[in-house]
């Protein structure tokens, strides 16, 4: 029985894990960075121990340093998370050794999917369909013959590859033996191995996964579709369920298929299949990712189901909680990714002290997310901030509802997409639910700030300054427009626009 749970990670992730052991009663134990010393997530925890310095290396990173946590606070188990050691074969293994449980898949069923080209062998040997491409590492002397006979435009992988990394689209054949040495000299500082392969590139393709659950007595259902199509340099950025494109037939047999796959390699726990569908509605395996998504939101959602409780429960060995006839989607739910960077110059992290937060609230909303007013995001990590999420009975309501909760979210003090979103969601193509990969490429115009929005921003940055130097006694006069600065033009400006009375 599962009675205290180690996080092993940090912001939202961290603490959403927690409120769900919370709920469970079961106790939890936060690990840190000297980085995070004042993060939510280790004052949300019962206990919470430093592991080491900012670099994830030093800290998040550190198998041992964790291990050690973990038999010193002699927990039960070691929830990752994802991103960091989420998906490393090595640090499940380790607390198999220990006797810790690992709330995820075994270490051979990471292995096995965490490689690309054996991911696509295991699936080609299910009879799961793959995008068509090669499977074994691309050696220099086949490069050409591989991708003519392939015919362009292919995309050559890394292996190892995750977060968009080590990936290079070949439209023709005199671009490709530049973009193989960059995708494999980028697969080696990524990832220190440079094993490339290649796929057929789809033309405008949907991303569009499947959640799956699978117990420890080879039960596996799914949990439908998410989209995520709207991505930034293949990094996804707003998810909704379900996906606006696929209609039920194809999402029945994306899911069959889903569960095949997971049952093939005997997983326990939760995982995701990305599928890559083309405007024919043919569907082709990706990836399976081993572990908890980032998106993971929208399902729960919509299924009205906790994947983190589902998780646990598992990882104690007790049986699924459902059959597949029980679950159903219900309603529409959208995430859209909070980030603290500046999308007007092109999305450069924005670090920094967060001056006030002003959370959306009200029907249909959740905010998952580990900010607070004063807190300094720091540079060493992802720039992710908060997620967050709308559900309403159809996609439209739940559009305006979006619309609604970005209207209402506010963040001073770093910069922020929650703009960029904003005209993301007034987007002909996302209204329609009509859009693919190439979403933001194809509307990068009409996603750019408009004059009037950033001269809207301006007017209001100089009336939130005001007001704080009065209030609060802060000088923000550099950060003002010069022939703003004197106090009197900030009252006559407030007054002209109608929000000042003084
Ligand atoms: P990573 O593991 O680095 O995230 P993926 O294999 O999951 O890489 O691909 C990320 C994104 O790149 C996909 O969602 C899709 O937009 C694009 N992509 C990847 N492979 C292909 C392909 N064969 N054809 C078209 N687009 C692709």
């Amino acid at each position: 029985m599962i009675k205290k749970v180690l996080v092993a990670n940090r912001g939202e992730i961290a603490l959403r894990v927690m409120r769900s052991c919370k709920e469970m009663g079961i106790q939890t134990v936060a690990v840190y960075s000297e980085a995070d010393r004042t993060s939510k997530h280790v004052s949300y925890a019962d206990e919470a121990i430093c592991i080491g310095q900012a670099l994830s290396q030093d800290s998040y990173l550190n198998i041992e340093k964790i291990i050690a946590a973990a038999k010193d606070f002699e927990v039960d188990a070691i929830h990752p998370g994802y991103g960091f050691l989420s998906e490393n074969a090595d640090f499940a293994r380790r607390c198999e050794e220990e006797s810790i449980i690992f709330i995820g898949p075994s270490a051979a069923s990471i292995e096995a999917m965490g490689d690309k080209i054996s991911a696509r062998r295991h699936m080609i040997r299910a009879k799961v369909p793959v995008v068509p491409g090669s499977s074994e590492d691309l050696k220099p002397k086949d490069l050409f013959r591989v991708c003519r006979k392939m015919g362009f435009p292919v995309i050559i992988k890394a292996t190892a590859g995750g977060g968009g990394r080590g990936m290079r689209l070949v439209y023709e054949e005199k671009d490709l033996q530049e973009a193989y040495e960059a995708a494999k000299s980028e697969a080696r500082t990524s990832f220190g191995n440079d094993s490339v392969y290649i796929e057929k590139y789809i033309e405008s393709p949907h991303h569009i996964e499947i959640q799956f659950l699978g117990d420890k007595h080879g039960n596996v259902v799914h949990l439908f579709d998410r989209e995520c199509s709207v991505q930034r340099r293949h990094q996804k950025l707003v998810e909704e369920s379900p996906s606006p494109f696929i209609n039920e037939k194809t999402r029945a047999a994306m899911g069959a298929i889903a569960v095949k796959a997971a049952k093939s390699i005997h997983y326990v726990g939760a995982g995701t299949i990305e599928f890559l569908v083309d405007d024919k509605m043919n569907f082709y395996f990706l990836e399976m990712n081993t572990r908890l998504q980032v998106e993971h939101p929208v399902t729960e959602e919509v299924l009205g189901v906790d994947l983190v409780k589902e998780q646990i429960h598992i990882a104690d060995g007790k049986k699924l909680r459902f059959r597949q006839q029980d679950l159903r989607q219900r309603g529409h739910a959208i995430e859209c990714r909070i980030c603290a960077e500046d999308a007007e110059q092109n999305f450069t992290p924005s670090p920094g002290i967060i001056r006030h937060i002003q959370t959306p609230e009200g029907i249909g909303v959740r905010v998952d997310s580990f900010i607070y007013d004063g807190y300094e995001v720091p540079v060493y990590y992802d720039s992710m901030l908060s997620k967050l999420i709308v559900w309403a009975t159809n996609r439209d309501y739940a559009l305006e509802r979006m619309r609604r909760v970005l209207y209402e979210y506010k963040i001073t003090g770093v910069k922020t997409n929650i703009d960029y979103l904003r005209r993301i969601m007034d987007t002909r193509d996302f209204v329609k639910g009509n859009y693919t990969t190439h979403f933001i490429d194809d509307n990068s115009k009409k996603l750019q700030a408009n004059k009037d929005d950033s001269q809207e921003i301006e007017d209001m940055a100089i009336i939130a300054a005001y007001i704080d130097h009065i209030v609060n006694g802060n000088d923000h006069s550099a950060s003002v427009p010069a022939d703003n600065r004197p106090i009197s033009r900030w009252r006559a400006f407030g007054k002209q626009k109608g929000v000042l009375r003084i």
